[in-house]
């Protein structure tokens, strides 16, 4: 990442929100990954808008020391119902991750979630980190390579296969609580359901999290968008996305629940 860029931006801060989850509650936001948006993928519907670096090589973009004093400085934490590692982009890319976690469990004494893309989870390091969170949802769109491509847009040579065996071989060893978290897009059919249904029977989370893109998307990076208190402006160049409905969301839920024994959400106001 650019260094320069960090540095200069006046308004960032890697503690942020609380922000208001459907999946969490009221959850603060450490942003590991910094000014500069960076992550392994670039879904069409990231609220980030389109990744500044995109990227699979881990670094640290923020310092663990400036995290624990912009959290020593905020605290007592008081209404706050978990702490999320979300933020910029990727936070398995960061290399400072398992320290990061360590210290915002020890400072906040709060529940912990990371929200990762899966990507980096055939990295034994990134595994043995995640393992200290008390949550690891991690992202299933695809069923297909094409849909890889079309929906995460990953770099380089990634495959489909080797992200399932990441998060099989994650769920092994994780004794946590792992949601798999897939964002529903327009392009479901019912027999996408069926394929999701085997890869899920095959990597066994302990929840299902169904998502919409509910939220318009920025176009372009703005530090705004890692909460969700978004105010649509004409200062802002937004795109809002096509949804499923609320009754083809509910049925895709039904469909994969009485299948597997696994409960499955999603947000009630889709
Ligand atoms: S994985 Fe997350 S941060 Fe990365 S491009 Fe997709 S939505 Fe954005």
């Amino acid at each position: 990442m650019s260094t320069t860029l960090f540095r200069q931006h006046p308004q960032y801060s890697c503690v942020y929100g609380p922000v208001k989850s459907w999946r969490f509650g009221r959850s603060l936001g450490i942003d590991p990954i910094g000014c500069v948006s960076s992550c392994s993928f670039n879904c069409v519907y990231c609220q980030l808008g389109k990744i500044q670096q995109q990227t699979t090589k881990r670094q640290v973009f923020v310092p663990t020391t400036q995290i624990l004093d912009e959290l020593r400085a905020i605290a007592p934490l008081e209404q706050i119902d978990v702490v999320t590692l979300s933020g910029s982009g990727e936070p398995t890319l960061a290399l400072n991750l398992e320290k990061i976690i360590g210290i915002v469990r020890k400072v906040t004494r709060l529940p912990t979630v990371v929200l990762t893309n899966s990507t980096m989870l055939h990295d034994p390091t990134v595994r043995n980190a995640l393992k200290l969170a008390d949550t690891v949802a991690a992202k299933l769109d695809a069923i297909s390579l094409n849909q890889l491509q079309q929906i995460n847009r990953p770099e380089g040579t990634m495959n489909l296969p080797g992200i399932l065996a990441g998060i099989e071989q994650f769920r092994q060893e994780y004794p946590g609580h792992l949601a798999i978290q897939t964002m529903v897009l327009s392009l479901w059919t019912p027999n996408m359901a069926k394929d999701y249904i085997e890869m899920i029977q095959r990597l066994q989370p302990d929840e299902i999290q169904l998502n919409i893109p509910s939220r318009p998307r920025f176009l372009v990076r703005e530090l705004e968008a890692r909460g969700n208190n978004l105010v649509q402006s004409p200062a802002y160049l937004m795109q809002n996305l096509k949804c499923v409905s609320t009754d083809i969301l509910a049925a895709i839920a039904t469909q994969i629940q009485d299948a597997i024994n696994i409960p499955v959400n999603y947000p009630a106001m889709a």
